[in-house]
Formats: structure tokens, C-alpha cells, sequence
């Protein structure tokens, strides 16, 4: 199998590459990431001399280099995307020309090559808010971001690739991911990096708003699932049923590091945020046999400890 990974020098990407090399030694992987600023090809540096193992610099929005880059592949994964809701409230603009106009080009190199899989990793934020109850996949989308109105669309032309042209597409909408790698624009990487610099962590709002956390290396074995078993045209929900409120989540970073909640700063929250996030798993448990393995407070705490440790290093 020739996978091509889009946006592999980011967290998830970064940890799915290594996750299918290190399951699969007769694949091959190449890798096409523009490298942006949250892109750290140090995160591959276990797997840059594996010769089934290649890089591409390039923009998912270069239509030619996608060309030139996609013959003869069998799997495509995208990973791709401006991801940071707080910068597509400031700058949408890259947000609708990656998220949306770059889907749009993987699809028609897709068509075009006839290639037998694609995969878009969207997210569960398509759906919007819910104050109780489970988002499935049947749910209608209600996206409130710019962030996630772009991945929204993007969901939206992979559907009518599939309704129209019969494309071999999957989606795949994953709860909050963490783990080791993650850009430190994030909520963990971003609080963790502070407290160990005794730094007060900015709270938005009342720190109520609720996500389900994903430990990133689960994400990885369910999309190993999608592109292996999962049904062309189908969406699988992933998440784990780990909700924790924001403040929650600081509580157990600034315990895990013996500091204390005096270091919690509540800030004015941000515009439209999105008050719970909640997916129902079952889709993918029943149908692909997936589950959740990392337990959240191990997952954690391997977390924090690696920050420490890449902190150290600096
Ligand atoms: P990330 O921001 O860490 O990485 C994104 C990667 O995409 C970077 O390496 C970047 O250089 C690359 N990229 C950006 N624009 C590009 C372009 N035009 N052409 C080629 N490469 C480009 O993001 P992540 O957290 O690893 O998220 C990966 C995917 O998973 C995204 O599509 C995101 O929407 C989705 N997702 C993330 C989460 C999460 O909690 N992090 C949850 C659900 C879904």
C-alpha cells in the first residue's frame, strides 16, 4: 500500500506516519506538508531514514504539485488544515483557501488518478454545540467557528464527490486530541508550557466549556481502522467519552506540577465559543471493533511528562 499523507508534519499526522510504519513495514508513506508555522519535520526524525518513507514540500493548494505528487498512490489521507480556532476568528482568509479550496484540489487529483481511497480528518466541532446528549453521525452540522464552517465544507464537497462522481471518500470527525508533539498554541501544550514557567494560564470565560480528549496515538489506530475496514461514503464519529470541563483540565495539569490554582488568570472568552462538544462513539466501536485505549489519567500524565522533558532540552 502507497499512502499519502497530507499535512504529516503536524501533531496527529506526525504520530499517525509513525504509527503505520512502525505497524505496517511494507508500506509506503509520503509525506506532503507546506510546512507552516505550527509544521515540525523533528517529529519524524524516527522515521527519516526508513526508505518506504518520503517527504514533499508542498501546499495541498498547489494543484500542479498535488499532480505531480499523487500518481501512483492507493490511500489518501488529509491532515491538512489551519487549525487554530482563535486565528481563524482573527484571519479566516487562509482557513477558507487551505480547509476548503484544498480539499477541493486533493478530490479532483483523486477523480483524476482514480485513486481507490481518500480520507478527510475532519472534527467534531462540524456539529456545533450541544448543552446534553450525543452528536451522531446523522446529526445535522451546525458549525459557529470559521474554523470549523471550513472543515463543515469541506465534509459538505467530499459528500457530493461521493453522491456524484461515486469517490471511495471517508470522514472521519475526532474529538480533542492530546499527546506528546502538539503545537504549543494548544490548550495543553500552551498551559503546561506556562506553569513550568510559573506563567498564569489565560482561562476563557467561566472554564466551563466541556471536550471529549482523545489521546492522539487512539485517533491513530481509529483511522488505521477507516482506511482498512471503514464503508466509502461513510462518517465515523471518534471519540473517547472523556469529557472534562477547560478548568478541570487545568486543575489536573497544575496538580500533576504541584502548583497551585493561584496561577489560574480567567480571561474574557472568546467570540462564539462552543460550550460542550459530545459525540457518540458507537458507529466505529460497533462496526470497525475500535475502541479507546489510553486511559485519560495515564494519558495525561505521559503528556506532561514529555513537555517536561522538551522543555528541558530547549
Ligand atoms: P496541526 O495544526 O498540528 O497540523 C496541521 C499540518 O498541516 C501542519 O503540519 C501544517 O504545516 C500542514 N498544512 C497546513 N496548511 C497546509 C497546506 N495548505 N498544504 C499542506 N500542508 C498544510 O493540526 P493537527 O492538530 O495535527 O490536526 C490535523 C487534522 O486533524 C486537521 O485537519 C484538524 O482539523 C483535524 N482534527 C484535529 C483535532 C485536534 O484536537 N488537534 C481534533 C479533530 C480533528
Amino acid at each position: 500500500m502507497k499512502l499519502f499523507v497530507t499535512g504529516g508534519a503536524g501533531f496527529i499526522g506526525s504520530c499517525f506516519i509513525k504509527y503505520i510504519l512502525g505497524k505496517y513495514p511494507d508500506y509506503k508513506v509520503i509525506n506532503y506538508d507546506k510546512l507552516t508555522y505550527c509544521a515540525d519535520l523533528a517529529k519524524l526524525k524516527d522515521v527519516e531514514s526508513n526508505p518506504n518513507y518520503s517527504f514533499i514540500k508542498g501546499d495541498i493548494c498547489d494543484l500542479n504539485l498535488l499532480r505531480e505528487s499523487m500518481k501512483d498512490v492507493d490511500c489518501v489521507v488529509n491532515f491538512a488544515a489551519q487549525t487554530h480556532v482563535d486565528n481563524s476568528i482573527k484571519s479566516p482568509d487562509e482557513f477558507v483557501e487551505t480547509n476548503i479550496n484544498g480539499v477541493f484540489n486533493i478530490l479532483k487529483v483523486v477523480k483524476e488518478y482514480k485513486i481507490q481511497r481518500f480520507l478527510q480528518i475532519s472534527t467534531d466541532e462540524v456539529y456545533g454545540s450541544i448543552d446534553a446528549g450525543f452528536f451522531d453521525e446523522k446529526s445535522p452540522l451546525a458549525p459557529n467557528s470559521p474554523y470549523s464552517a471550513t472543515k463543515a465544507s469541506a465534509d459538505m464537497l467530499i459528500r457530493a464527490y461521493f453522491e456524484t462522481y461515486k469517490l471511495p471518500v471517508l470522514i472521519t470527525r475526532c474529538s480533542n486530541n492530546y499527546g506528546p508533539y502538539q503545537f504549543r498554541e494548544k490548550l495543553v501544550p500552551c498551559f503546561i508550557s506556562k506553569i513550568l514557567k510559573n506563567e498564569k494560564v489565560p482561562l476563557y470565560g467561566d472554564g466551563q466549556n466541556v471536550r471529549d480528549w482523545l489521546y492522539v496515538d487512539d485517533h491513530c489506530s481509529a483511522i488505521d481502522k477507516v482506511i482498512h475496514f471503514g464503508r466509502v461514503g461513510e462518517i465515523y464519529n471518534i471519540g473517547a467519552h472523556c469529557e472534562k470541563t477547560n478548568l478541570e483540565i487545568t486543575k489536573i495539569i497544575l496538580n500533576h506540577l504541584g502548583k497551585d490554582e493561584s496561577l489560574i488568570e480567567f480571561v474574557e472568552d472568546r467570540l462564539g465559543h462552543d460550550r460542550r462538544y459530545a459525540i457518540n462513539n458507537s458507529k466505529i466501536k460497533k462496526e470497525l471493533s475500535w475502541v479507546a485505549k489510553m486511559p485519560f489519567e495515564i494519558g495525561i500524565k505521559k503528556t506532561i511528562d514529555w513537555y517536561i522533558k522538551s522543555e528541558a532540552q530547549k
